[in-house]
């Protein structure tokens, strides 16, 4: 049974690693390199990771037992301790924000009691948009000083617009809530936060790329392979009219399926054009050395970049060079003037505009989403992965993705 994967991101990749020994798997990849928005760029030795910081972990047994077992052991990772921190009122304070009450009364002791008081009075109630969520899970004040500011310039459009099940959602990146005992022993310095990421993983060899080459180790590959057209003919998919599969999986964005695949239903387009995603900019900086956090969060919006990913500190030995990222393509000269407000920000070395980094959750979301997918469930193309699902997945959620989807297909078909 031939096997056709579209794309060649951390998705295709795992799940045609997942599938190869059991059907005959090739993916298919536009570009000339593998890796997808995972992928870094070789700049004089530093990873730059041209669609923004990354680092892996997970909460999944199966994941991590695929990825170090089967992918890449653990004597070839480093095991870091993240030390993120938020540019709070022009202060580096440390995240999570909320555990940083003491932080915050350096600043503004009033601004400091009146989050604590909400902390302890959130209702947890789901609200009916994201500005909601944030307020019964962080109280007004803290929503207001940084959820709200923060969340408005990742999204670009304000969250009281945007629907909060992403963040609800066990797969996405879900973000985790204290509870008012931790919220409490953090005011006490007793306790560990437990948010994504308070510790990772990166490649010894200091760059990313290790990691995606060795999950696509063994697997047929073809790069430079423009995906199309998509058609089936009886039980068989023939991609680009000389391609012919027994099983498609498509990891492309999910928006840009109608250029692939003709006669889909007019009332089915309209969902598909409602589909929304944000773009990202990234500039790889020298920086002056002075930055020791993983990496930074700016909610200013007087401030164009809202990430800092400070892959300097990630690698080893420790190196002076760090990412900012900003939403949207924003031209070179206006990033240049944004690093003039950030003062360990020295040289600029390269720039990079990704066109699907982030799925929009605007208030179509849901229904768009789910009216795309059940069409193309019901002519029998797997759409996976984060584009390909069009969900707020990490690199471990496609791969857990993948397991699952690997298991499904080897129950039914083998
Ligand atoms: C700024 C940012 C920071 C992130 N940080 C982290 C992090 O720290 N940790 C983490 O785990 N995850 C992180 N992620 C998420 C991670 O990047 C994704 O989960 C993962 O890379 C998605 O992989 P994918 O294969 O689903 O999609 P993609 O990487 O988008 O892969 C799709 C592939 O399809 C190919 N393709 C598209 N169209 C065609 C076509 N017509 N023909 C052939 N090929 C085509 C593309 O070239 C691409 O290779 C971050 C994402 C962003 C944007």
């Amino acid at each position: 049974m031939r096997i056709g994967v579209l794309g060649a991101g951390i998705s295709g990749l795992s799940i045609a690693r997942l599938l190869k020994d059991d059907f005959e798997v090739e993916v298919l990849e536009k570009e000339s390199v593998i890796g997808g928005i995972a992928r870094t760029r070789d700049v004089n030795g530093m990873a730059y990771h041209v669609n923004g910081g990354h680092c892996f972990d997970s909460k999944y047994n199966d994941v991590k037992d695929f990825v170090f077992n089967e992918v890449l052991p653990k004597d070839n990772w480093n095991f870091i301790t993240r030390k993120a921190e938020v540019l709070f009122r022009d202060t580096w304070i440390n995240y999570p924000i909320e555990f940083s009450i003491k932080d915050i009364d350096k600043i503004d002791s009033d601004l400091a009691f009146n989050i604590t008081k909400e902390m302890f009075e959130a209702s947890y109630e789901k609200g009916a948009n994201l500005e909601e969520w944030f307020i019964n899970h962080f109280g007004p004040t803290l929503a207001k000083e940084y959820f709200i500011p923060y969340n408005t310039k990742i999204w670009q459009i304000p969250p009281r617009e945007m629907d909060n099940v992403w963040i609800c959602d066990e797969k996405q990146m879900k973000l985790p809530v204290p509870t008012k005992k931790t919220f409490y022993d953090s005011l006490l310095d007793r306790g560990a936060d437990s948010m994504v990421h308070r510790n990772f993983y990166y490649p010894k060899t200091n760059n990313q790329n290790t990691f995606i080459e060795a999950i696509g180790n063994g697997v047929k590959i073809i790069t430079d392979y423009n995906v199309s057209s998509i058609v089936k003919e009886g039980n068989t998919w023939i991609v680009n009219g000389e391609k012919k599969y027994d099983i498609l999986i498509n990891t492309t964005p999910l928006d840009l399926i109608p250029t692939l695949i003709n006669n889909i239903p007019e009332n089915i387009l309209s969902f598909f054009k409602k589909l929304k995603f944000n773009r990202v900019t990234n500039i790889l900086w020298e920086t002056d050395g002075s930055l020791d956090f993983t990496w930074g969060y700016i909610p200013d919006p007087k401030i164009g970049f809202h990430r800092i990913s400070n892959t300097g500190a990630i690698v080893r030995p420790v190196s002076n060079f760090c990412t900012t990222e900003v939403i949207g393509n924003v031209s070179y000269d206006k990033l240049l003037s944004e690093g003039k407000k950030i003062s360990f920000l020295k040289n600029p070395i390269d720039y990079n505009v990704t066109e699907h980094a982030y799925v929009h959750f605007d208030l179509n979301y849901m229904e768009s989403k789910k009216k795309t997918i059940t069409y193309l469930d019901s002519i029998g193309l797997i759409s996976h992965g984060r584009f390909g699902e069009w969900e707020y997945y990490n690199m471990d959620v496609c791969i857990k993705r993948s397991i699952d989807l690997a298991k499904r297909l080897k129950e039914q078909y083998l």
